[in-house]
């Protein structure tokens, strides 16, 4: 087996707690270095930024970028533009041009792009999308609500320009939505709901519509105490599907259903490897235009400001 030495890209929360152990666990990769301001990871060479690890390491073939999406765009071409293969974290970019612009860049270049979409590769994913498939969609309800102080404390960028906001989590709903749904659907009405003292929304609501007046709506909140709730509930002509969990637990009429698979980031460490021997790549931004849709339609609401 050929193993591709790879780097990481921002040494965060995510790159922590997910890249890491997943990359160290797949055998056709090997953490050869990291970009880090901060410091990096023990024991595994670092650079201050992509330009001087891209000079300094033709061998490393590969490279995960796991910072927040507004610097993204940056590092990614400069990926790119040396011949390595590149993989983005969710959201790929801070607009839908940026990441169209790579994509053709990365065509240009002969390289591997992968826009990695996590929730799409929990456990309960594949088996949701399978049964759906050929059913009739009757409605389709969206809940995604999270307390932010736990899951993005002291995280500055999610309330910047750019940072999406509750759009950071709901963005994983609507990639697990749009990979799961035998419909297409489009945002046809938004609220979103900002701090007076923050850029991005602390909470959103959307309409979409899809073919034969199928009702479809989503909640996203990060005003949410005691729990999380993460879950899409589908109603079909032959019953009700409740894939919940984030995309890990799968129920169908009620009764849970056997779920399999590695998980969302050894799966997708696989995904890369995949693309990167057979020369292809996989970029959908399908998930972002909605995002996009949802800050060109929605009606903006303004209250109280939000303190961390
Ligand atoms: P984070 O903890 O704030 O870490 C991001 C890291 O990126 C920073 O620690 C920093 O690392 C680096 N960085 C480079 N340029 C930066 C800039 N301009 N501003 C801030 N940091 C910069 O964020 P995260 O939670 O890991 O999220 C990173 C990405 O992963 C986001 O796109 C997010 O949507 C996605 N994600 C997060 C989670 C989660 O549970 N947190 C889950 C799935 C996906 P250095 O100090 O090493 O340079």
């Amino acid at each position: 087996m050929t193993v591709t030495e790879i780097a990481l890209v921002g040494i965060g929360k995510i790159a922590r707690d997910q890249h890491i152990p997943a990359v160290q666990d797949n055998p056709a990769f090997r953490l050869a270095a990291t970009v880090s301001r901060s410091g990096g990871v023990e024991g595994v060479e670092n650079h201050a930024t992509v330009e001087a690890l891209l000079s300094a390491r033709p061998d490393i073939s590969a490279l995960s970028l796991t910072m927040p999406p507004g610097p993204r765009y940056e590092a990614a071409a400069c990926c790119i533009a040396a011949g390595r293969h590149t993989m983005l974290e969710k959201p790929p970019g801070a607009t839908v041009a940026e990441v169209l612009k790579l994509d053709r860049q990365a065509r240009a270049a002969g390289v591997t792009l992968f826009v990695t979409w996590h929730s799409r590769h929990a456990r309960a994913a594949d088996a949701a999308r399978r049964w759906l498939a050929g059913r009739a969609v009757r409605s389709v309800r969206i809940d995604w609500r999270e307390d932010v102080r736990k899951w993005h404390p002291g995280q500055d960028w999610i309330w910047r320009p750019g940072g999406l906001g509750v759009f950071d989590p709901g963005i994983n709903a609507l990639s697990l939505a749009t990979a799961i749904l035998p419909v297409e659907l489009h945002l046809t009405a938004a609220t979103l709901v900002f701090p007076e003292n923050r850029d991005t929304p602390i909470a959103a609501d959307l309409t979409f519509a899809g073919p034969e007046g199928i009702e479809a709506t989503a909640g996203f909140d990060w005003r949410e105490q005691g729990g999380e709730t993460w879950q899409i509930a589908v109603e079909t002509d032959e019953g009700p599907l409740v894939l919940t969990d984030g995309g890990a637990r799968l129920m169908i009429d009620g009764a849970d259903q056997p779920v399999e698979g590695p998980g969302e980031y050894p799966s997708l460490y696989r995904r890369f490897a995949e693309l990167i021997d057979t020369g292809a790549s996989s970029v959908d931004v399908e998930p972002l235009i909605h995002v996009a849709d949802a800050f060109m339609l929605g009606r903006r609401v303004t209250v109280a400001p939000f303190h961390d």
